[in-house]
Formats: structure tokens, sequence, C-alpha cells
């Protein structure tokens, strides 16, 4: 099964630095989200002019289109610090003061997959939030008391691939509130050429344009399969990722035209074959193709309901007749209203 759609936690260490390298520094290096990019230039250029920290910044959207990427670039062009953590991570409130109360003046924290903080830890941040101060407990037993602490003024910016999962009162406490959407294939083609003028491998740009549109609009898998058809270049080819290396290459890895792959033909032909193209429970699909549910939901469902192989009903996931085109099945419901 490919990897590129995984959860940021479960890159390698080598995908990571790879990231790294090819993440845009500044609002000017950013390719597309116009909307979110136009309103965040005008909000941090007012916060620097009035030398105050940023107002608190959601962003929510599918993974690998640009979140932390965006809290990296915020930061910079605050000239300010940032600390990087994740829901999961932060499990006692203690872990959350201690990150609190290392932030310098107008710092910027960012917390990953906010969604998944625990109720306590979330407690704390709400005055954190709001009035830069948070109150612990020291000590246990008869000697318990509570301590106020001051903090610096900061900014939070939390990512979330599942902003339904977030508190009304959370939600409430983030100032801006930005939602990422899929990149077009040109975006994407203008991607890749830039990753691949970064890692010094010639691409021709037709080859820019299949990968980007077997990209599912998102630019951590527009990178991660640049990072694929270099190998096939280098050793298939002659070095240069032209467009037959490229067909090649997406060929070999199962990535098809639309950019889907094996889990998402799993998913659709699961629901064709086993449920009559439904409606379905995600549950049920989930149980079916041994994937979890959350993950469906997040990760392969956001993008095939996009693309039109899929629709979220009351009762259940359905498929479109676009998906029994595109998988070469009979559509049952189209032959039962020909006659
Ligand atoms: P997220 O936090 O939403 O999961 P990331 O910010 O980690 O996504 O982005 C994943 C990769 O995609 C990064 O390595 C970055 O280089 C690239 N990327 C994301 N958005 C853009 C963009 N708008 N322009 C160029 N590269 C991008």
């Amino acid at each position: 099964m490919t990897r590129f759609l995984d959860g940021e936690e479960e890159l390698e260490d080598g995908q990571q630095d790879f990231e790294q390298k090819l993440r845009p520094l500044s609002f000017d290096d950013f390719a597309g989200q116009d909307k979110v990019l136009e309103n965040l230039r005008i909000f941090v250029a007012a916060a620097n002019q009035r030398e105050e920290a940023l107002d608190h910044v959601l962003l929510h959207g599918p993974p690998g289109l640009g979140k932390t990427t965006l809290a990296h670039i915020i930061a910079n062009e605050l000239g300010s610090g940032l600390k990087l953590s994740s829901g999961p991570v932060i499990d006692k409130p203690g872990e959350l003061a201690g990150l609190l109360t290392n932030l310098e003046e107008r710092d910027v924290l960012f917390i990953d997959e906010i969604h998944r903080l625990s109720p306590v830890v979330e407690e704390y941040l709400y005055s954190a939030m709001e009035d830069y101060r948070i109150d612990i407990m020291i000590d246990s037993g008869p000697a318990a008391r509570s301590v106020q602490i001051n903090l610096n003024q900061f900014t939070l910016i939390g990512a979330t691939t599942r902003s339904g999962l977030l508190t009304a009162p959370l939600r409430a406490r983030f100032g801006i509130n930005s939602r990422l959407q899929y990149y077009s294939v040109e975006l994407l083609s203008n991607i890749v050429e830039r990753s691949a003028h970064i890692l010094k491998v010639p691409i021709d740009a037709n080859a820019a344009v299949e990968i980007a549109r077997r990209s599912r609009g998102t630019p951590r898998i527009a990178n991660a399969l640049l990072r694929r058809m270099r190998d096939f270049a280098q050793v298939k080819g002659n070095g240069t990722i032209s467009l037959e290396i490229a067909n090649y290459g997406l060929e070999a890895l199962h990535v098809d035209t639309y950019g889907l792959d094996e889990m998402d033909h799993k998913i659709l032909l699961c629901i064709i074959d086993k449920f009559k193209g439904g409606p379905v429970g995600l549950n049920t699909v989930a149980t079916a193709v041994g994937e979890q549910a959350g993950t469906l939901e997040e990760v392969y469902e956001p993008y095939l309901i996009q693309q039109g192989f899929m629709v979220r009903t009351q009762r259940g996931r359905m498929v479109t007749e676009k998906a029994y085109k595109h998988l070469d099945k009979k559509d049952p419901n189209l032959q039962n209203g020909l006659f």
C-alpha cells in the first residue's frame, strides 16, 4: 500500500527532512489558497504594525494541504519563534504549561490535530488564549494550591482535519478561522516544478502536469510522487523526468489517472460489490476494507466526494455513476432505469 496519504506523525525521518527542504518560507513562495493568504497577509501586517501578537488562528482542511507550512510562514512573517506540538502529545496540563511558559512575546505555538486535545488540557488552554494566563495546581493533598502564571502574549495556531470535532468554546477562541482547499492541477504542477528545481532534478513540463493531475489536489502527495519519479528517472531513464517516465512510474505505483490509489479503489469497489453501491454506514465500510473509520473520513473520503465518486447521504455512503464508469462496473440502478 502506498504511504502518500499517511498522517504527518507517521512520516519517516527521511521524508520529514525532504518535506522540510521543500517547504515555502514566505507568503510569496506559498502557491494557491489566495483568499486565505490575502486575509492572513493583512492580519499579520496589522499585528506587525501594532507590535502585538497575531490573533489565534484555526486552520482546517485535509492532510498535506499546507497547514504546518502556513504556521512556519506566519511565524517567519511575524519575525517570531515557532514551537510545534500536537493534540495527542500534550496529554497533561503540566505539559501544556511547560510549552506556554517557554513562549517569548509574540511567539507562535502550533498545535496540530487540535481536535485530539484531552478535555482537561483544552480547558487550560481557554484562559491562556483569552487572558494570557494559566492557573496551575502545585503539590497535592492538603498542601495543594493553585498558582496563577502570566504568559507572554502569543499566537496559537491550531490545525485540524476534522473541524466538526472541535468543541464550540475552543472554536470561539480563534479570531481567525481559515479553511484550506484542494489545489488545482495548474498550481500543483507549479509546486512540482519548484520542488524539482530545489531537488535539482530535471523535469519536462508535461510530466509535471501529469504528476500534478494524479496528486489528489494535495501538495504533499505531489512532492512524494515527484520523489519517487526521480528514482524511476534515475534507474529506468536518463535522469530527466519525462512524460514517459512519469506515466511508467505512476502506473507502477498503482496511482490511476484521477490520482486514486489502491485504497480508494478498494473503498469504491467494496461499496459497489458488497453493498450494491450503498447507502452503507461509514463503520461498515471501514471494517470491510480494514481501515479506521476516522482515516476513511478524514483522508480518503473528502477527495472521493470532491471528485464526485461518492456522496454522503443521511443513510450512509453511496458511490456515483462516475465511480461505476471509472472502475468499469455496471450500475444496476441505471439498468433498472432503462425499462
Ligand atoms: P499539513 O500540515 O496541512 O498536513 P504541510 O504544511 O505539512 O501540510 O504540507 C505538506 C508538504 O506540502 C510540505 O512539505 C510543503 O512543502 C508542501 N506544500 C504545502 N502547501 C504548499 C504550497 N501552497 N506551496 C508549495 N508547497 C506546499
